[in-house]
């Protein structure tokens, strides 16, 4: 469950063309980084993955289905913000159970997964708080708890991390990273952070100015990137 293919996808926003036609695969239950600098497409091909803006030419494949016409909400996938989008009048609970509320879940079952999502993320002693009680890398487990409550095919996070300072982000590196491992769910995660990518990544895709100048696993871009653009991105820490 959650493989997703590009075919020939491209987007373009009036005249001017942000995504040349590409083709990717992201392989299931891998955890696949889309790297590059400010500008180059990242948000806007995970995106349209997600259903969020309509693709201009192509089509993208869930789980062996065409889904290029299927909504957001029914694709099965589940996108996490760098900004967080939490309700600030809600609990950290009501924040959680908000998706499957929208979906119309028994509550039990609400119950069940809310525990489950707050104990897997350390939040069981928060859940009666609201968002502004709580430290940045609180607020972004909420958000990742959000996502994993709908048990999605595949989480799409956008620069979850960028507003959070160094030191903790270090540790949501290692916590998003071990939900991976136990979730097993494919991941798809957008940065412009080599170390990031270089640290989390089965696969790296590397973007520049809407186009793959590379994909492969982290040790396979550093001994053998394609060409200088490559080298020099993943070469370089920030
Ligand atoms: P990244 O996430 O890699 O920083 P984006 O996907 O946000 O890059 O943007 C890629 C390009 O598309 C940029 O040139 C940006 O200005 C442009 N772009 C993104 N969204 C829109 C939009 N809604 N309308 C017009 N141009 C956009
Ligand atoms: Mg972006």
């Amino acid at each position: 469950m959650g493989h997703i293919r590009l075919n020939q996808v491209s987007k373009s926003f009036g005249d001017v063309q942000v995504i040349p036609p590409l083709d990717l695969t992201i392989e299931d239950g891998e955890f696949t980084v889309f790297v590059g600098p400010s500008g180059c497409g990242k948000s806007t091909l995970l995106r349209l993955i997600a259903g969020l803006e309509d693709i201009t030419s192509g089509h993208i494949d869930i789980d062996g289905a065409d889904a290029t016409n299927v909504p957001p909400a029914k694709r099965g996938l589940a996108m996490v913000f760098q900004s967080y989008a939490l309700y600030p009048h809600m609990s950290v609970r009501k924040n959680i159970a908000f998706p499957m509320k929208m979906a119309g879940l028994p509550e039990a079952e609400q119950t069940r997964r809310i525990d489950n999502a707050a104990s897997a993320l350390n939040l069981t002693d928060y859940l009666d708080r609201r968002p502004g009680q709580l430290s940045g890398g609180q607020r972004q487990r909420v958000a990742i708890g959000r996502a994993i409550v709908r048990e999605p095919a595949a989480f799409l996070f956008d620069e979850p991390l960028s507003n959070l300072d160094a030191a903790l982000r270090v540790g949501m590196r290692l916590e998003i990273s071990e939900l991976h491992k136990r979730l097993k769910t494919t991941m798809v995660y957008v940065t412009h952070d080599q170390v990031e990518a270089m640290t989390m990544a089965d696969r790296i895709v590397v973007l520049r100015a809407g186009m793959i100048e590379q994909v492969g696993s982290p040790l396979e871009l550093y001994h053998t990137p394609r060409n200088a653009f490559v080298a020099g991105f993943i070469g370089s820490p920030k």
